[in-house]
């Protein structure tokens, strides 16, 4: 039945039982960390069968619901939340990965999934890794060897905002048995059918779109049900990295509105990209609706549509204008994360000088002149004006 509704309507309705609820339009939030039993034989049974609820780190109803609105919306068997989006990308790449194992992964990936594999992994269990730009697939191709077990991908990155074919990757991956996550936030599964294209989990920070109020540090894996309970028997249990009743709550009510803010901050975008691209003080803007990304036909098979997270380089001279650029705007808060109600923007050159060697920097290639900009929901054209003047004073 569910099948024939549109997707916002399926978002609002999946989980909720009213006839539980007193009829309550907004469900309840369990706020218990345990859920007694009335005999010692209805105990003995949930150790048995796994039915019903025990102890909230990992399971409790309200996530239950948060859970099955983010398995639908992406189409993915189920669902498994948690404190951070780090907590679920740390926790999905463990369910794959033991010591002396080997993972490809791509070019300027969110630093601290970077950090994970390269310090973490490689460090404590001699997990072996392969940066690949990916652009080819022969890239990933030649990058495997006897022990890899995993291909991680994040795209569109979210700081030059590359791509990578999602459908051929797969189909590489299958042939060789090696198990493929995607870092899907920036598109959210909206705009990027991650799992239908054939991966095995997607991962999301639920802090960014999907909460979209930016008063909510959460994440989520999806995938198939067996893997999502091995991940909830394991990683989750013994990491305890669990998302809180409060902010499911906060971010069930989020989802409510999802794609009524992407409306929003996609048609900004799509101005505001259109502004950049004409605009003499900016050499190139890094986003799929730009005329020069180089990624446009990747761009067109495989994203339904797209978010309002961006860069763009300044005709800058020095640092000193980049200075002056930012703090002269008015309407966008200078800062990190991206995703919510408010416009925001960031020098990511302050990050990558501080967290990381000057040789890993290099590697990157983000000038050092590059802006990144999320979107929000303020009015376009107050947006537009305040770029506009900040621009015109470098
Ligand atoms: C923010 C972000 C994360 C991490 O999410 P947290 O909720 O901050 O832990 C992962 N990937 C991308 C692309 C992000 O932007």
């Amino acid at each position: 039945m569910k099948d024939n509704y549109d997707i916002e309507t399926i978002i609002n309705i999946t989980g909720e039982d009213f006839n539980q609820e007193h009829g309550a339009v907004v469900p309840a939030i369990y706020q218990s960390s345990i859920f007694a039993r009335a005999s010692y034989e209805d105990i003995e049974d949930y150790f048995e069968n796994k039915n019903g609820y025990l102890y909230s780190r990992t399971k409790n109803p309200t996530n239950d619901i948060l859970e099955q609105k983010l398995a639908v919306l992406a189409n993915a068997e189920s669902a498994l939340t948690f404190a951070s989006g780090m907590g679920a990308i740390s926790s999905a790449i463990m369910h794959y990965v033991n010591a002396n194992d080997h993972i490809i992964c791509v070019n300027n990936l969110y630093n601290p999934a970077m950090t994970f594999i390269s310090k973490d992994l490689a460090n404590k269990y001699a997990v072996e890794y392969t940066v690949v730009e990916g652009d080819s697939i022969e890239e990933f191709e030649n990058a495997i060897k006897e022990n890899t077990k995993l291909i991680y991908l994040e795209s569109p990155s979210t700081a030059v905002f590359k791509m990578q074919d999602i459908e051929k990757i797969v189909e590489l991956a299958k042939k060789y048995n090696i198990k493929t996550i995607i870092d899907n936030t920036w598109a959210t599964p909206l705009f990027q059918r991650c799992i239908e294209m054939g991966i095995d989990l997607e991962v999301h920070s639920l802090s960014k779109y999907l909460n979209g109020h930016s008063d909510v540090v959460g994440g989520c894996v999806l995938g198939k049900m067996k893997d999502i309970e091995e991940i909830r028997n394991s990683q989750l249990a013994q990491f305890g990295a669990k998302l809180g009743p409060f902010e499911a709550f906060l971010v069930i009510r989020g989802l409510r509105t999802l794609v009524a803010r992407l409306n929003i901050h996609t048609a900004s975008t799509k101005k505001i990209v259109e502004f950049l691209d004409n605009h003499n003080k900016v050499v190139k803007v890094m986003h799929p609706l730009s005329i020069s990304y180089a990624q446009k036909d990747l761009a067109k098979k495989q994203l339904l549509n797209y978010t309002g997270l961006l860069s763009f380089e300044l005709d800058a001279k020095s640092l000193k204008d980049v200075q002056c650029f930012i703090n002269e705007l008015k309407l966008f808060r200078i800062g990190v994360s991206w995703g919510g109600h408010e416009s925001l923007v960031f020098a990511p050159n302050i990050a990558i000088l501080n967290e990381m060697s000057i040789e890993q920097a290099k590697k990157l290639n983000v000038s050092p002149y590059t802006i990144r900009i999320s979107v929000g929901l303020e009015g376009v054209n107050d947006l537009i004006n305040d770029l506009k003047n900040a621009l015109d004073k470098i």
